[in-house]
């Protein structure tokens, strides 16, 4: 019996027409008329043909948001909460076909796309469709006689999201929702790779009942349309996920008018196994922590830093484990890891187990492309490097694939020193069964997010974000509408 996802129809049709951009509530095709294709990973095909905005193209979404922005910022919370509502209720009832639709244009398992990546993304919308009616200021008891004073929170104005392709859909709805929320009007552009689930949630978005201008979609390359963004005079803020290349180049264009800027960046996450950890469980969590989405994971557990005690047993389960995963296509049910986005993705990869095995590094499991009826795909072997140097370069670099580097440490005050020895700083994982040192090293690693015996668990209300080189700001939680808002003090003479 065939373990394939069968195409819905409502997929097949929207793949079989032509996508165009969301400006002011209208679709519509790219001014000088630019398309580009879509690729499946799993064979290297187009899935569909989508259109390219330019300058132009983002010129007019700006108009269309900032038309739009007087209403929808002062429309009734509870009416804007009712019309995000409905949205969420829309992502839910397609639910099957947004998890197909980005299965086929990233690549990644479709139970992986069903279960985890649409169903977060709906309960962020649900998360931030609570929250318009929560939004408040404060009183504040000044020391000068006869005043009333207090502060109001009002949205930003205009808003670019700008999102990477490795989990497309929850990295637009955690922008989308606290912008449109807190009362912005907002113009995605998602990364080139991965448009589809962007277009389908723009056109829900409309279906919900969403105004003309509120929500704008613009696909296209992050060269053109995305710098159009970043260097608008008339955008306010850009939310941004993707490389800390690109987000360095972000901040300096905000210079312009000094947009605000918030930066989710890249990662080279240490995950660190104690003697005294429950050792199978830490070590299928290591596991998953690096090949979960084949690596390309901005939190990924890509260095894995093992007591001396336990090394050999982390190293000798996860060699044979990582041999057991089953690569594949993701519409097939039973693939386990998926190809990589793309032909560049790939080859970016291998560069990096070539310097790893250049550089002399043990090769203990994988290294290879798959072969056989996978090779049109951009399939790629879990791979796993021991007794590895930190200052290797597979150690230091972050390769955003299914390539894990493992170190040995004897001590606590050791690995904390060696695990803090990145640029970046985004999420750290520890496993112990010693309550005081599991919160020691938590308070210890520089870190935006530290899990303590468990991996990659996120939520709605947690907010999540970067140190150093990782990125500043947080998004996630209630705290994330501090950065889709602006503080107002108001100051009235009472007497
Ligand atoms: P990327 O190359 O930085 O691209 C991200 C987005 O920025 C894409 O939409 C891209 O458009 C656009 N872009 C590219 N150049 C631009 C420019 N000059 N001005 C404005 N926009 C521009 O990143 P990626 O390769 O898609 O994603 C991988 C990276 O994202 C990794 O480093 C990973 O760690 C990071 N990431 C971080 C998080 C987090 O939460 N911290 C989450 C996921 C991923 P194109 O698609 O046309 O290039
Ligand atoms: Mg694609």
């Amino acid at each position: 019996m065939s373990n394939q996802v069968e195409i819905l129809p409502q997929v097949k049709s929207f793949l079989a027409r032509e996508q165009k951009l969301l400006i002011n509530g209208e679709w519509v095709s790219a001014v000088d008329g630019k398309t580009f294709d879509t690729i499946n990973p799993a064979d290297g095909t187009s899935l569909t043909s989508v259109s390219a905005g330019e300058i132009e193209d983002v010129n007019q979404a700006v108009i269309a948001a900032r038309n739009a922005f007087p209403a929808w910022s002062s429309m009734m919370p509870a009416q804007r909460e009712r019309l995000l509502h409905n949205f969420a209720d829309l992502m839910e009832s397609h639910k099957e076909e947004l998890a197909q639709l980005e299965t086929l244009d990233n690549g990644k398992p479709f139970n992986i796309a069903y279960n985890v990546e649409v169903n977060v993304a709906i309960g962020q919308m649900r998360y931030y469709a609570g929250l318009p009616t929560k939004l408040k200021g404060e009183t504040y008891n000044v020391s000068s006689p006869g005043y009333h004073v207090y502060t109001r929170k009002e949205p930003l104005g205009v808003c670019a999201a700008i999102t990477p392709w490795n989990y497309s859909l929850v990295m637009a709805t955690q922008k989308i929702g606290p912008a449109l929320a807190a009362g912005n009007t907002l113009i995605l552009k998602p990364a080139e790779q991965t448009p589809l689930t962007a277009i389908r949630m723009a056109e829900l978005a409309l279906e919900a009942g969403i105004p003309p201008g509120v929500f704008n979609l613009i696909t296209g390359f992050g060269e053109t349309a995305g710098k159009a963004l970043t260097h608008h005079p008339d955008v306010d803020k850009v939310a941004f996920t993707g490389s800390t290349e690109v987000g360095k180049a972000i901040l300096q264009a905000s210079a312009g008018n000094l947009k605000h800027v918030s930066l989710e960046l890249g990662g080279k996450s240490p995950l660190i196994i104690m003697n005294d950890a429950d050792l199978d469980a830490a070590s299928e969590t290591a596991l998953w922590a690096i090949f979960a989405n084949s690596g390309q994971n901005c939190v990924a557990g890509s260095r894995l830093f093992v007591q001396s005690g336990v090394y050999d047993d982390v190293l000798n389960y996860l060699s044979r484990r990582a041999g057991e995963l089953k690569v594949g296509a993701g519409m097939n049910q039973d693939t386990e890891i998926g190809p990589l986005v793309s032909n560049t993705q790939l080859e970016r990869v291998m560069s990096y187990v070539e310097a790893g095995q250049k550089q002399g590094v043990e090769l203990v499991a994988g290294g290879n492309r798959s072969g056989g009826d996978l090779s049109a795909g951009y399939f790629l072997e879990p791979t796993v490097f021991g007794a590895v140097n930190d200052t290797a370069t597979i150690a230091s670099e972050e390769i955003f694939g299914p390539v894990l580097s493992v170190m040995k440490f004897e001590t606590e005050d050791e690995v904390i020193q060696r695990a803090n020895q990145s640029r970046y700083g985004l999420a750290a994982g520890v496993w112990t069964n010693h309550l005081a040192r599991a919160h020691r090293m938590a308070a210890q690693l520089r870190a935006g997010v530290v899990w303590i015996n468990t991996y990659d668990w996120f939520d709605p209300a947690v907010p999540f974000g970067g140190m150093g080189e990782s990125g500043y700001g947080r998004e996630l939680g209630t705290q994330v509408m501090d950065m889709y808002t602006e503080l107002k003090s108001v100051w009235v003479k009472i007497e």
